[in-house]
């Protein structure tokens, strides 16, 4: 049946059930009615000759290059940003307006020159128009020339193209996303959706039959939309989102994709009103064309429906992951069950790829070999569950996306249960969890690469069909952290307010709501580490508390070079934050490349002056804890730098009391000459104890160096200090320093009640320079700071070992250290040590204002025993002891055999026989599946098998990546082999072929560190 299905009978009952009886969906269908009410108010002519053709091109922008209004300049920019122009739709004028300065664009009446140009069916030909009208009719002071564009442009006296008539073709006739079209009456994208869900929710027919004229006339011209046509021109004077790939339909490639399962929507909606309707609706087209019924449909199934093949397959439709791939499901849905169809989902989960060519005459073409929705699902979504994008803004895309197009399919007929179910795929049922640990403190997420502004709460999941997607992938996964996160965002969601029309199993989610906000589960208290996609939260559980971010994942796709970055969260604020979204993401903007996306803006180490390296891979995990007292977090990177072997971070968040702690910081890096740590705090002032500071003019690059300066431009991106400015400097400063930020609370989450946050930090050991100076967040994000305050530790010297140790504690009034100090480190051992000691092993005293006095030891060497302080035996990787007069309060130990503290004759200890448990792998889930499980030996079993179930079980990669998981359960099977059941899959993809790839190989070794505490 052509349409009918995705707004089928009983998805139509749906929606309007939910009309009557959720608040939220009952409001959705009165501003949409009133807005097709309005639609109908223009009437069918104007709707009819609305509809252009391709003889004008499409621009997003109205500038070749970023750039604001031609009169006001950037001023616009910075307000109203790229998409802030105001189409003058209402009696369909062909003119935009500025929203600063108020001027009108083109200067020229295009809207006449437009109706003289009209040829018989009612479309615009340039050859037929009358080219007098280009003449400058508002701006009598600029002469007859300035301003007039005859649809191709206007070129200033710069030789800058300005494409003001078709950034009103783009946004103002056609395309409506994200509440970007700023215009009147609506543009087709728009109008044809508040049509269709008007007839969806109110069965008045008025609305269909309008909405069917609208689509019938696009239906006339959307096979010869070709915006290849325009963007082949020399210079690329049209911008749009087509990838740089110069194809498009209506709009660039990807919002294409959009804008084509848009009208593809609109006729599955429309097209069962033919046969109920025909006398009324051959009536209603009269005036325009002498049309039957049938023809009306044939044409909309032409010139609409069938064109989505074609356009995927010649890239002319072709977006993100999942975006062209939902476009051609919801054809196939509206097409149903037929020959046709089948093809189409056949391409759909074929594997293949898209391929860009030279074209003489195109200049780019590309195809498109098939939808691979099982390869994408399989090879580029991580065992997280996330897609191959850092920034988890873009990342969420995948989830988004792929969630539509299990939707969409799912109303193609006798599609559920089959292998084209992709609800069925244990990747895609990963996915419907993925986005549920990255929760900070209930108002943040992660902001990793291209993401968010500085420090700005907001979390990522929040709209109407989020909460869909959320219902249904609790129904999918009964993943009950779904619950605890609906709850939250959605408080109301348990009394039946939903927001969304096409919801399904309502009473029974608000049950199982109303069970979870009653239950104990908390599922925000405990640290999260994602191996796969590389992030960890440590978590305080009390809101409010201390919490830290740490990424070790990829740095591709909107990533930031910033592997081992942390951020810290106190009392609501982000106090040290990522700069977050750039200000442009493309060419030519270079603050970008050399100082946003820069290993230097990050909290992280910079060798030999240059960024990190991109890496595609997260780092080695070499511990993780989330005892009750200490939250602990220890990474490798070594492939940032060819020139340092080791690149390793732990953090360990202290816990001092409920809601306060600590962060003791070990960085260590081996290799190179020149190591500059830099850290920052959110926005306010720095003060610092324990250097001389100097004035220094210049930038940090040098006296003689301005900001923004890259005299080495042309060989990649730099050191990145002339972006650090206002620079005040010490090179020759003591051992200890203290540095205190006063973090302001930028964003306003305390909502006037913190004014700011202490964020202080202790750099212990010696260093060749101190430097602080100003480095600027994106300027042109609303709410960003101006600057922030960077402290950069240096040292230098040939063949440089550094271990940098820091503390850091945030607070409001009185901190709760009092005092710090670096211990004294004895080998006890020698033999069996690797490296220098100091660098190997560290460790810091901390005295507490009660009293109490706590140490934290580290090494990179657990077998060798070292002395510490003359008083405490250590020999792992993370040893902590509380003490208080003398007596341990509280001991752990991670990954080590002994940590003993003895003194006036009293003697506490805690100790095990192994560091780690080893053994090998012999077998494992060797396809994809949702019980993930390895088979291994024991170089010696655990006296117990619940020790090591919670625990993190590190497996030998077969590459450059991790092979570490949780151990979620463990049972002896035969012959001591043991099988553990893991949290996470060991696949790691499946080439063309069909054959499966693994994240490790058989017998490959591993490691399960060991935690003792008291
Ligand atoms: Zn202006
Ligand atoms: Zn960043």
């Amino acid at each position: 049946m052509r349409g009918g299905n995705y707004y089928n009978p009983e998805m139509i009952k749906t929606i309007q059930c939910n009309a009557n009886s959720d608040p939220g969906v009952n409001w959705h269908m009165k501003k949409t009615v009133e807005q097709a009410d309005k639609h109908l108010c223009n009437g069918n002519e104007f709707w009819w000759n609305f509809v252009a053709g391709n003889s004008i091109p499409r621009g997003a922008v109205p500038g070749e290059t970023i750039s604001g209004c031609p009169e006001c300049g950037d001023e616009f920019l910075n307000k109203y940003g790229t998409y802030g122009w105001i189409c003058l739709t209402e009696n369909n004028t062909w003119k935009i307006q500025c929203p600063n300065c108020g001027m009108k664009f083109p200067s020229n009446d295009f809207k006449r020159f437009y109706d003289s140009g009209l040829n018989q069916d009612g479309f615009f030909e340039s050859e037929l128009a009358d080219r007098s009208l280009l003449v400058n009719e508002i701006y009598p002071q600029y002469g007859p020339e300035k301003y007039v564009d005859d649809g191709t442009g206007y070129i200033d006296e710069n030789g800058h193209s300005w494409a003001f008539a078709a950034y009103y073709h783009h946004w103002g006739i056609w395309l409506g996303l994200n509440g970007r079209e700023k215009n009147q009456t609506g543009n087709i994208h728009t109008v044809l959706r508040h049509l269709a869900d008007a007839w969806v929710y109110t069965g008045d027919v008025r609305y269909a039959i309008t909405g069917l004229i609208l689509l019938y006339r696009v239906s006339m011209i959307y096979p010869s939309m070709d915006l290849n046509v325009w963007m082949r021109r020399p210079g690329r004077p049209y911008r749009n989102s087509d990838g740089h790939r110069l194809q498009g339909k209506v709009v660039g490639s990807i919002w294409e994709t959009f804008f084509s399962e848009g009208l593809c929507e609109a006729a599955d909606a429309f097209l069962p009103v033919l046969d109920r309707y025909p006398k009324e609706i051959e009536e209603a087209f009269q005036p325009f064309a002498t049309v039957n019924v049938q023809k009306i449909e044939e044409s909309i199934i032409d010139g609409i429906v069938r064109q989505v093949y074609p356009g995927v397959k010649n890239g002319s439709i072709l977006g993100n992951e999942g975006m062209h791939q939902a476009a051609l499901a919801m054809a196939a849905v509206c097409m149903g069950r037929c020959e046709e169809s089948e093809e189409w989902l056949d391409f759909l989960f074929r594997s293949g790829s898209s391929f860009s060519e030279k074209h003489p005459k195109m200049k780019i073409s590309v195809h498109v070999t098939g939808g691979n929705i099982f390869g994408v699902l399989e090879n580029k979504v991580d065992r997280d569950g996330m897609g191959d994008e850092c920034s988890l803004g873009y990342n969420c895309l995948w989830l988004r996306q792929l969630y539509r197009l299990a939707d969409i399919l799912s109303f193609y007929p006798g599609i559920k249960g089959s292998a084209y179910d992709i609800n069925r795929h244990p990747k895609m049922l990963m996915m419907y969890k993925s986005y549920m640990p990255w929760v900070i403190d209930e108002r943040y997420v992660p902001n990793i690469g291209d993401n968010g502004s500085t420090g700005n709460p907001g979390l990522i999941l929040t709209g109407s069909e989020d909460l869909k997607l959320l219902v249904d992938g609790y129904f999918l996964t009964k993943d009950p952290r779904i619950l605890t996160y609906i709850n939250m965002v959605w408080p109301d969601a348990k009394k039946g307010k939903f927001e969304s029309s096409r919801i399904t199993g309502k009473e029974k989610m608000m049950e199982l709501l109303k069970q979870a906000d009653l239950s104990e589960m908390k599922f925000y208290e405990k640290s999260d580490n994602a191996c796969g996609f590389g992030n960890c939260i440590l978590r305080q559980p009390e809101k409010d508390g201390n919490f830290v971010n740490f990424y070790y994942g990829r740095t591709v796709g909107h990533g930031h070079w910033d592997k081992l970055n942390f951020e810290l969260f106190y009392k609501g604020i982000n106090i040290s934050p990522d700069l977050g979204y750039p200000e442009y993401c493309e060419a030519g903007f270079h603050n970008r490349l050399e100082w946003n996306n820069h290993t230097l803006s990050h909290n992280c180490v910079m060798v030999d002056d240059q960024c990190q390296k991109t890496t595609y891979h997260p780092g080695n995990v070499k511990g993780f804890e989330d005892d009750s007292i200490v939250k602990y977090i220890d990474v490798d990177a070594p492939d940032v730098y060819d020139n340092a072997d080791m690149y390793n971070r732990s953090l360990s968040m202290i816990e001092v009391s409920p809601g306060k702690a600590y962060i003791v910081d070990f960085f260590r890096v081996s290799g190179g000459e020149l190591h500059r740590f830099s850290l920052h705090g959110g926005e306010g002032p720095l003060t610092m104890k324990g250097v001389e500071l100097e004035k220094k003019p210049g930038t940090v690059a040098g006296v003689d160096i301005a900001y923004g300066d890259n005299r080495d431009r042309h060989k990649g991106v730099g050191s990145g200090l002339s972006y650090l400015y206002d620079v005040e400097q010490c090179n020759s400063p003591g051992n200890n320093i203290e540095a205190i930020w006063q973090v302001k609370d930028t964003w306003g989450v305390t909502k006037g009640k913190i004014e700011s946050i202490s964020f202080k930090a202790w750099l212990l050991g010696s260093f060749s320079e101190i430097i602080k100076a100003k480095g600027k967040p994106p300027q042109n994000k609303p709410g960003n700071p101006k600057y922030l305050n960077y402290l950069l530790a240096v040292k230098r010297g040939r063949g440089l070992k550094s271990r940098f140790t820091s503390v850091y504690e945030a607070y409001e009034g009185q901190p709760e250290i009092v005092h710090l100090e670096e211990v004294s480190i004895k080998v006890m051992d020698p033999g069996s040590m690797k490296g220098h000691p100091g660098y190997v092993a560290g460790g810091v005293k901390v005295l507490l204002s009660g009293g109490t006095v706590d140490y934290i030891c580290s090494s990179v060497c657990e077998d060798t025993e070292f002395l510490v302080d003359d008083k405490i035996r250590f020999k792992g990787r993370l040893g902590f002891l509380r003490t208080k007069e003398g007596k341990v309060l509280y001991a752990l130990l991670s990954k080590g055999t002994l940590l003993e503290y003895g003194e006036k004759g009293y003697q506490f200890a805690l100790s095990s026989p192994y560091e780690s448990i080893r053994g090998c792998i012999k077998d494992f889930e060797k396809q994809f599946s949702e019980y993930h499980f390895v088979d291994v030996i024991f170089d010696q079993a655990p006296d117990l098998l619940t020790e090591i179930i919670g625990r993190t079980i590190h497996i030998q990669p077969a590459g450059p990546w991790n092979a570490s998981y949780e151990i979620v359960d463990a049972y002896l099977q035969e012959n001591n082999c043991y099988r553990l059941i893991l949290n996470r899959t060991t696949v790691k993809g499946r080439d063309q072929e069909g054959n499966y790839t693994y994240l490790f190989k058989e017998n490959a070794s591993f490691e399960i560190p060991v935690l003792r505490t008291t």
